[in-house]
């Protein structure tokens, strides 16, 4: 028998080896009690969320974001101080509270946000960055693009040929003033008074590997998610899950960890030890009863070493031990965690420079 090799295998082959072993970073950067997420690829980066915690002295911890963004960008100078977008999952400070101080050091070209205006910090961004384009989403035009997601150029700038993410938006601002019902769960306007209910919620999809950012959605804002996606709910599941709303006790639910599945999670909180207004002491984040539900769940990876940790048993407690024996991480444990993925969906924890 002859076996012929088709142009066509030949393009495959050269394509599978040109990806092979290609990979990008998450790097979950510690700025204490707030969000920010670097998402390092080949071509360029995405941020979700600059927040930053504001202590009772007016200290920022902005300062600790823009000098892993100056290290990050001196190792990286192909890229020109460049950031391709930044997503600000919602409109409070812990999520975008650095942005100013961003757009004045680097070049940002796409911000997309949940809120059109009064979010000062996306204003002065739009307002002092030249060319920078703004899109603002909503959970009717997320709807509309049922399952598939919102693909927008703002949310996923990149052109890089075989070794780009693909980023999708499933939510936006949420506009109920009458109660309204959805796959028989009922929701009335006052389940979306804290802006943390009108949080993105963001997959980026890396050849076989995914992640999945929930911002501070808390339970109502879940199910609402879950009941509009009622049948898709596979479109949410991911290989790492950014533990919701610094891993508080309202923002992790069993139905949310049975659709995404996750192997591996990351919770931004602060450390244990700091005290005052905002700090991780002062909400109870992470919370024990998240931990541990993490720490047990079956689809999760088990890690070789268990690792002694602090949580919270409610607000203004004292922290108490935990032993983690799954690769779950916090910002409050480890400082910055980095994870890098290939397009084959193998994942690393490590500390990269
Ligand atoms: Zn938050």
């Amino acid at each position: 028998m002859i076996f012929r090799i088709s142009h066509v295998t030949i393009v495959l082959l050269l394509f599978s080896l040109s990806v092979l072993g290609q990979s990008m970073k998450a790097h979950f950067i510690d700025i204490d009690q707030a969000d920010a997420t670097l998402l390092e690829f080949e071509c360029g980066v995405v941020m979700i969320d600059a927040g930053s915690q504001v202590f009772t002295n007016s200290k920022k911890s902005t300062e600790k974001l823009i000098n892993y963004l100056d290290a990050f960008f001196e190792r990286r100078t192909d890229l020109n101080k460049t950031i391709n977008t930044i997503l600000i999952t919602h409109n409070h400070y812990d999520h975008n509270e650095s942005l100013n101080e961003i757009s004045d050091k680097y070049k940002v070209l796409n911000v997309v946000s949940t809120e059109n205006y009064n979010t000062n910090d996306v204003q002065y961004l739009i307002n002092n960055e030249e060319g920078v384009e703004h899109r603002y989403l909503t959970y009717s035009d997320a709807l509309s693009k049922k399952p598939n997601g919102m693909y927008y150029k703002q949310i996923d700038p990149f052109d890089c040929d075989d070794n780009g993410p693909v980023i999708k938006v499933f939510t936006g601002m949420v506009e109920i003033d009458e109660p309204v019902e959805v796959n028989g769960h009922k929701f009335y306007k006052s389940h979306f008074s804290n802006p943390n209910n009108h949080s993105l919620v963001i997959k980026v999809v890396y050849g076989e590997s995914s992640f999945l950012f929930t911002g501070d959605l808390e339970d109502e804002g879940i199910e609402y998610l879950l009941a509009n996606y009622y049948g898709n709910e596979e479109i949410f599941e991911a290989d790492v899950y950014q533990v919701g709303h610094h891993g508080s006790s309202n923002a992790t639910t069993s139905e949310l960890l049975k659709v995404i599945k996750p192997k591996y999670a990351v919770i931004s909180a602060g450390f244990s030890g700091d005290r005052g207004k905002g700090t991780g002491w002062d909400h109870g984040h992470p919370n024990k009863g998240v931990v541990k539900m993490l720490n047990e769940w079956d689809t999760m990876i088990k890690s070789e070493m268990g690792k002694k940790v602090l949580v919270f048993d409610g607000q203004e407690t004292e922290p108490i031990e935990f032993e983690v024996v799954s690769n779950l991480y916090c910002t409050c444990w480890e400082n910055n965690v980095i994870l890098k993925a290939d397009v084959e969906g193998n994942i690393e924890v490590g500390n990269w420079p």
